[in-house]
Parts: C-alpha cells; sequence; structure tokens
C-alpha cells in the first residue's frame, strides 16, 4: 500500500493545523476495533470525506453527496490520498492558499467490522469490493464500497447503504443531522469561532 507521500506532498504542516502523521500514535497500541470517520469538508465545494482504517493508515474517498441510508442510493466516491490515523481526530479550519482549505467537522466516527470473512481489509480493497459493518453515531449497519472500474487504480467507486434493519429510504441524516459528533457544532459554527 502506498504510505502518506501523497498527503504530506500536497500539505505544508507549519502552515496547516492537520496532523502529519509523522508522530509514532499511542493509540496505534492496544486498540483493537478499526475505526471509520465521515469528515464534512466545507472546501471550494462542499462534500463529505469517508476515511476507514486499513492497516494503520486511514484509506480516504471524497463522497460529494454524503452518505445515504436508503439502499437504492448510490453515491460516487472518489478515492483520494491515504491519511494518517490522527486524523481521525481531526476538526477546524484549513487557512487559506492550502490544499482543501476550508472548515472540515467530524460528521460521524466510529468502529467498523469486516463483514467479508476469510478476507483482510486490505484484499477486500484490492479486489474494490469492501463490505463493513459500521457502528458510528449516525451511520449504522453494513455498508459496500465497490470500485466500478475494473483497473486496481481507478478511483471511482460507489459508496452504498446494504439491506438491513438499519437501512430507511425515509431518514436524510446528511440533511437532518449536520452537526459534529464530536463538538456538537455544524460547519458555521466552526467558522465563526474562528
Ligand atoms: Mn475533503
Amino acid at each position: 500500500m502506498p504510505g502518506l507521500k501523497d498527503y504530506r506532498k500536497k500539505r505544508d504542516f507549519n502552515k496547516t493545523p492537520e496532523p502529519s502523521g509523522e508522530k509514532k500514535s499511542a493509540k496505534k497500541v492496544n486498540r483493537h476495533n478499526p475505526v471509520f470517520i465521515i469528515n464534512k469538508h466545507d472546501a471550494s465545494n462542499l462534500h463529505y470525506d469517508l476515511r476507514i482504517e486499513i492497516n494503520n493508515k486511514l484509506k480516504s474517498w471524497s463522497v460529494p453527496k454524503g452518505p445515504s441510508i436508503d439502499p437504492s442510493e448510490k453515491r460516487l466516491a472518489i478515492q483520494t490520498e491515504d491519511h494518517p490515523l490522527e486524523y481521525a481526530d481531526f476538526e477546524g479550519i484549513i487557512p487559506k492558499g492550502n490544499y482543501g482549505a476550508g472548515a472540515v467537522i467530524i460528521w460521524d466516527k466510529g468502529i467498523y467490522r469486516n463483514v467479508q470473512e476469510n478476507t483482510t481489509m486490505k484484499e477486500s480493497f484490492k479486489k474494490g469490493k469492501i463490505e463493513i459493518d459500521l457502528e458510528g453515531k449516525k451511520l449504522k449497519g453494513k455498508y459496500a464500497l465497490i470500485r466500478t472500474g475494473n483497473k486496481k487504480h481507478d478511483k471511482g467507486w460507489i459508496f452504498l447503504k446494504m439491506k438491513d434493519r438499519y437501512a430507511d429510504a425515509r431518514r436524510n441524516p446528511v440533511s437532518t443531522e449536520p452537526k459534529s459528533v464530536v463538538s456538537g457544532k455544524t460547519i458555521e459554527e466552526i467558522k465563526k469561532s474562528h
């Protein structure tokens, strides 16, 4: 798996409050449940970023419309550079002139379980078919991520809810639950507080 080179190349850590991922994280020790997070990111275009811990890094996808809990809604997810694990705690403002400039909140966060038995997450990622059971504050139950191109390096994926008791076509947490699950703030409130 590629490291964090792309991530670091795009950023100047003297100018952005985002983590460099260089310090050895104490969290790596004795932590058994891999994490997922969804950032809401008000950059040049407002979007969501899905990040899933795989092999001590956060595999990342930009999801323009955000997640849906309706299994008939397939959401485009564009793979972006791997992020350091420490990014799971990042919330704040990326200053103007920096990569991804704009406000970031932790829209959802939790742990996940790999649903595909006998397949590691690394293998699932390589195959382009990930199935995970999320235990977040907003998102729960099974979700799939499927690479749409047939080449290993294709960046286009779809992210969708799998059918289970958490699927619900009537609810839309992206519009009804805008606040950070960590600070309780909306993107607008984060902007005002800086
Ligand atoms: Mn983003």
